[in-house]
């Protein structure tokens, strides 16, 4: 199943084509997709048997972020061991966890503006928790995922080092800095999701890909260990970390600029499209 957000309706895509959950299902599932995760197995059911009568083409341009204001925004840092080589901040291990605000959550096909010279791409696999969850067992994981979507976790790399430690928290929160979507494919659409290709491109040049399965904390790993601290909510999202490629570790480093176009992939899952703009060009609206 490939549930997305057009323009605030939760809408089960079939190709290149959209049905409306709520009217087809006269009114058994809820119009948003956060409230429908209380029903998510009987929206599995329903999405499975639903007729094509109803779709009705639609423009990615009213694709918005399948999670707007998810409860609590999980992101975990160095989770690739190649990328935590090239941050320079060791090998990686235990995860290093932040949160994305998550007023910078965005849509697919958004516009980002671009606040400075060094804002730098992460491509990362963003899970979406199905249920409330409190220390969960490894194996028991993937139980507590409604499916998986596609992110980036966006990063202003000058403010990340501003002070004594990281800010990974407010550097990577700027507004529009965490695209998502374009849908949020529930997990018997994929043969392994453990194991996935991801990758991102600036225009036509391939930057970051890798695969899932080189996580240092895999799905069900980071779902027990953040669910011995703290309860997970219908809703929450996970950034799950990025692999290598990202500008910081280049030499010399190379960061995103205005008028270009990230696209950023998952197997299985999408693309986003991100076109990157100034503030100027945005007219001081926020970005979309
Ligand atoms: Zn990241």
């Amino acid at each position: 199943m490939r549930i997305a957000n057009l323009n605030g309706r939760m809408s089960l895509i079939r190709g290149d084509h959209a049905i409306d959950v709520s009217r087809a299902s006269k009114g058994r599932f809820p119009s948003k997709i956060l409230p429908a995760l209380e029903a998510w197995d009987d929206l599995l059911d329903w999405a499975g048997s639903a007729s094509d009568a109803g779709a009705e083409a639609f423009d990615p341009a009213a694709l918005r972020a399948p999670i707007e204001a998810p409860p609590q925004l999980f992101a975990i840092g160095l989770n690739y061991r190649d990328h935590a080589i090239e941050s320079g901040l060791g090998e990686g291990g235990e995860p290093s966890v932040f949160t994305k605000f998550r007023s910078c959550l965005a849509g697919p096909n958004d516009a980002v503006v671009l606040p400075s010279e060094y804002v730098d791409w992460e491509v990362e696999l963003v899970v979406v928790i199905s249920r409330a969850a409190e220390r969960v067992r490894e194996e028991d994981g993937w139980r507590y995922v409604a499916g998986l979507t596609v992110g980036q976790d966006l990063s202003e790399r000058r403010l990340q080092m501003v002070g004594p430690s990281p800010q990974f928290s407010l550097a990577k929160s700027f507004a529009g800095f965490g695209p998502i979507g374009p849908a949020l494919v529930s997990l018997d659409e994929f043969d392994d999701p453990d194991d996935l290709e991801l990758g991102c491109r600036i225009d036509d040049e391939v930057v970051q890909k890798g695969r899932t399965r080189d996580m240092i904390n895999s799905v069900p790993q980071l779902i027990a260990r953040l669910s011995r601290v703290c309860r997970l909510m219908p809703g929450d999202l996970i950034f799950t970390g990025t692999p290598s490629g990202v500008g910081l570790g280049r030499n010399p480093q190379r960061y995103l600029k205005v008028g270009t176009e990230l696209v950023t992939w998952i197997e299985g899952v999408g693309e986003l499209h991100n076109r990157l703009v100034s503030q100027d060009e945005a007219g001081g609206r926020p970005p979309g």
